[in-house]
């Protein structure tokens, strides 16, 4: 190996290293474990209108009805609309897109209940799903406190977001996910894991995060090989949880 050939493959060989670290410092907790650290928590500034959709995004919710969406038997899906947003009926379960998606970037804007009911996970939970399958978790995380792993924005189960971006209950606040699917070989072994980049109120909240495998409740189970493209879904954890604004970009 000439030392050219070593400079050339320096940049690599540090981002093989990021990669590794974050993987290690991942095994250092255990899931959902209460001694990880909380992130700190950052002001986002008030929230603005709607962010307009580009041109070439596939709309998914524009506050005129569910017509992207099912329950997840397929059926209508039957959350509230009102006033330009849909909101989580608890007990009607979650709904999913008709279309499916792999590759992506996703805009969505939720808000939770303005009035504070429950503590920790109770309070104010639902989640975005990618590919039915990966968790952003939406939580009312503003002086609320639960597993870091588990805190508004986190991938739950894996990564707390690197820090804590809530807006007040009832604020309209944004997700912006890039989200990069897990391929599988053609026997079902993971070729490259699901990746995902996220903006929480238009703050870095992960950079390219590996994810382990998917989302599970103090669990981290190993990838099961899935086709290419799945709905997104929307999680009913019981809480009236607002979403409106929603689109996506296939990349
Ligand atoms: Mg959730």
């Amino acid at each position: 190996m000439t030392k050219w050939s070593l400079f050339l493959m320096a940049p690599a060989l540090l981002v093989g290293a990021a990669a590794v670290s974050q993987v290690s410092d991942l095994q250092r907790w255990a899931v959902h474990d209460p001694a990880r650290p909380l992130p700190r928590v950052v002001d986002p500034g008030p929230a603005g209108p709607p962010a307009p959709a580009p041109a070439d995004a596939v709309p998914l919710f524009d506050g005129n009805g569910l017509s992207a969406w099912t329950n997840m038997k397929g059926e209508p899906a039957a959350w509230k609309i009102e006033n330009g947003f849909m909101e989580v009926v608890g007990g009607k379960g979650s709904i999913r897109t008709k279309q499916g998606f792999g590759d992506c970037q996703l805009h969505v804007e939720w808000a939770a209940p303005a009035v504070v009911v429950g503590e920790g996970q109770g309070r104010g939970n639902s989640g975005v799903f990618l590919m039915d399958t990966y968790e952003v978790q939406v939580l009312d995380g503003w002086q609320n406190t639960t597993y870091a792993d588990g805190i508004t924005a986190a991938i739950y189960g894996q990564y707390p977001p690197l820090v804590n971006a809530c807006r007040k209950p009832g604020e309209w606040q944004t997700y912006d996910i890039v989200f990069h699917a897990p391929r599988f070989d053609k026997d079902g072994k993971l070729l490259s894991p699901a990746r995902m980049t996220v903006l929480h109120n238009g703050i870095l909240v992960h950079a390219n995060a590996e994810l382990t495998g998917p989302t599970a409740h103090k669990a981290r189970p190993p990838y099961q090989a899935h086709p290419e493209k799945l709905p997104i879904s929307l999680q009913d954890h019981g809480n009236p949880v607002r979403y409106r604004n929603i689109w996506v970009r296939e990349l």
